[in-house]
């Protein structure tokens, strides 16, 4: 595969789709992964790891919120990787990730994740290209990893939103103060490294992609949300679990 070109891809559903349409189809597939989660549980044998990065305001929030706000709580962990504390600066990069990957029987979400280590530190010359390649190195045998020794299926979706949709929502947060909380003093100056972000994501999916990424078209939350919903069905599907039937004594 040749080097995913961010600038290339669309941001947008495809035109002939009707967002209805779509809605309804995506209500159908979350009450399916409804009962394939229960199966995961119940079976125990696999477990499921959901990795969402994205710039700033690519709704990977209210991604987490209408695709997985519906499944058993039980049976799902979240957690969102904030800027390292001390503690975990030191220790390697990968400490505080492997703590939260998944066990068997559990789909667990990572808002941000390793892969920050390798995007924003690169931006703000934190880590240097050298670094970063060792580290993305260190991230496909990790993943390799959890994948060969935990039964894990991991799902990398990147939220693609254009660089206007983000400056709308990010504008947004400014005016509606059911979302002021989430601006942040940085998001403008962030915004304005764009091209720096384009080149390290691609360098990211270019190096780590041997457990591929999903380029997610996300201006539009209902088309978001249906891409995610339907691969996360079709990775659960392709299990082929079943439930274990009564305990031996
Ligand atoms: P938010 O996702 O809006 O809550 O913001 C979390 C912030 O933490 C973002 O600006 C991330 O870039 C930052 N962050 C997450 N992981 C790391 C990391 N490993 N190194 C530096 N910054 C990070
Ligand atoms: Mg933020």
């Amino acid at each position: 595969m040749g080097r995913i070109k961010l600038e290339e891809i669309d941001t947008r559903a495809p035109g002939a789709l009707q967002k209805e349409q779509v809605k309804l189809e995506t209500a159908g597939i979350i009450s399916e992964l409804n009962e394939l989660q229960n199966l995961l549980y119940a079976e125990s044998k696999h477990s499921v790891l959901v990795v969402l990065q994205g710039m700033d305001a690519s709704g990977k929030d209210g991604l987490i919120r209408k695709v997985f706000g519906n499944l058993n709580p039980q049976g799902v962990m979240v957690h969102s990787f904030k800027v390292p504390t001390a503690e975990e600066l030191g220790h390697d990069f990968l400490w505080r990730i492997h703590k939260n990957a998944p066990a068997k029987g559990m789909i667990q979400l990572f808002n941000r994740s390793h892969y920050e280590d390798i995007l924003v530190t690169r931006v703000h010359n934190l880590c240097d290209k050298e670094t970063a390649y060792k580290r993305m190195r260190a991230i496909n045998d990790f993943e390799w990893l959890l994948a060969e020794h935990n039964n894990t299926t991991i799902l990398k979706f990147y939220l693609h939103i254009s660089e206007k949709e983000q400056s709308l929502r990010l504008n947004e947060r400014l005016d509606d103060k059911t979302k002021q909380w989430k601006y942040n003093e940085s998001d403008f100056a962030e915004a304005k490294l764009w091209p720096e972000y384009r080149k390290v994501y691609e360098d990211c999916f270019e190096e780590c992609n041997k457990i591929p990424w999903t380029i997610v078209p996300a201006d539009q939350n209902w088309y978001k949300e249906y891409i995610v919903a339907k691969k996360l069905k079709d990775a659960l599907s392709a299990l082929k679990m079943r439930y274990p039937g009564l305990k031996k004594a």
